[in-house]
This record gives C-alpha cells, structure tokens and sequence, in this order.
C-alpha cells in the first residue's frame, strides 16, 4: 500500500490534474510487461483518465474506474462508451455515477460491476486507486459515500484471492482522509476497526430522491456492464 501515490490523471507526455508521473500506469505496465494479467480497480471520485489512456488498446490490463459523471466533474470523461479499443475493446470499464451517490446506491453499483467483471477476467494480481474524494464531506466533488462504503470495497480487495498492490489517490476533507487511511490499514492488517473511525451519520436518501438515485445508478452499471468484452 502506497498511500501517496494512485496519480491516475497524468497522461505519457504531459501532467494532468494534480498528476506528473502516473505510478498506477508504471504499476500495471511492469507487470504487463512480465506477462501478467493485471485488474485496475480505481474507486477516486474522479475518472482515472490517464491510466484508461495508457491501456486503451490492450486486454492485457482490465481498468474498472467507478467516478462521479464527468458531465459534472473534472476531468470530463469516464462514460461508458469509452470502452476501449482494437484488441482492448470491452476492457475499459466506466461506471459514470451521479452526484450525491451514496452509500446503498455506490455499494450496489461496486458488488454489480467489480467483483463479477474481476472474476471474469481471472487475472494474476490486482492494482487498486483508492482515492477517498468520493467521501460526503469532500469539498471537491458531489458523490456522497461514506467510510461505510469504503470498509465495504476495501474487504472485497482484502478477501480477493490475488496478489494486491493499493494506492492512495484524491482526497480533500482531511478528517475523511486520516479516518479512511487508519481503517483501510486495519482491514488490511485483518485488524478491528474501532467505532470512532467511521462517520456517526452518514447521509441516505429517501422516498422520490432515493428512487431517482438508485435508477441513475442503475442505468449506469447497466451501460458499463453492456460495455465489457
Ligand atoms: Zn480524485
């Protein structure tokens, strides 16, 4: 676990979005390049653009990024119709989520695209970003999970029978981020997590909002899903 890396926005030739040297993409081409198949999980709020361009034309990396619309955040991109191509056509995967996902609608749409597009795919390790921008206090973006989703993902990468290399990513509320990297750890370390680490109230949506949720997450999980190979 590499907490201060997962740049996932710099491009080969120019830096991008916070990002000068893309180590997600050095990570996952190193081990491409001593033929291994390799799984990117990316759970940063943002799209990892610059990993997505680094393997656009290989299906020797699968690049699952789950990210808030780019119809409403940088860097713009991240639907489900980039969807690779050539011989990498069906191995991008973009889940373009709504602003103010939360918790029971992000769950849905992880346990719907990445553990069965993952398993699928079998491959020999897996590479995670997990940028905690996502988090409802993040002044930067409008998704809305809390560190209830996090210990959710976080086990599923944990219980995955592949060797696992994580990394940091974005990350704007300082509390959500030290509380975040403190209970990722201590899954990793198959440790308890103490009470005091989670948010006491995370939000949740109800009646016509919880509905309207849930279908735009919906309809995004079925456009990805629709684009693997
Ligand atoms: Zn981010």
């Amino acid at each position: 676990m590499n907490y201060s890396g997962g740049l996932h926005h710099a491009m080969a030739r120019r830096a991008h979005g916070f990002c000068i040297y893309n180590d997600p993409a050095i990570v996952c081409a190193t081990l491409a390049d001593r033929g291994m198949k390799v799984a990117y999980v990316d759970i940063d709020a943002h799209h990892g653009d610059g990993v997505q361009a680094a393997f656009y034309d290989t299906d020797q990396v699968l690049n699952i990024s789950l990210h808030e619309s780019g119809e409403t955040l940088f860097p713009g991109t991240g639907f489900a119709s980039e969807r690779g191509r050539g011989k990498g056509a069906g191995f991008s995967i973009n889940v373009a989520l709504p602003g103010y996902t939360d918790d029971a609608a992000y769950m849905r749409a992880f346990d719907a695209v990445v553990p069965p597009l993952v398993e699928r795919y079998r491959p020999d390790v897996l590479v995670t970003q997990q940028g905690i921008d996502p988090h409802f206090t993040d002044p930067l973006t409008h998704l809305q999970i809390s560190t209830r989703t996090r210990e959710h993902a976080v086990r599923w990468f944990m219980r995955s029978p592949y060797p696992w290399v994580a990394m940091g990513g974005g990350g704007y509320s300082m509390d959500a981020v030290r509380r975040t990297w403190a209970l990722e750890f201590l899954i990793m370390l198959d440790a308890p997590i103490p009470e005091e680490l989670h948010d006491a109230d995370p939000p949740m949506w109800t009646g016509p909002e919880r509905r309207a949720i849930d279908e735009i997450t919906d309809h995004a999980v079925r456009d990805a899903l629709a684009a693997a190979w």
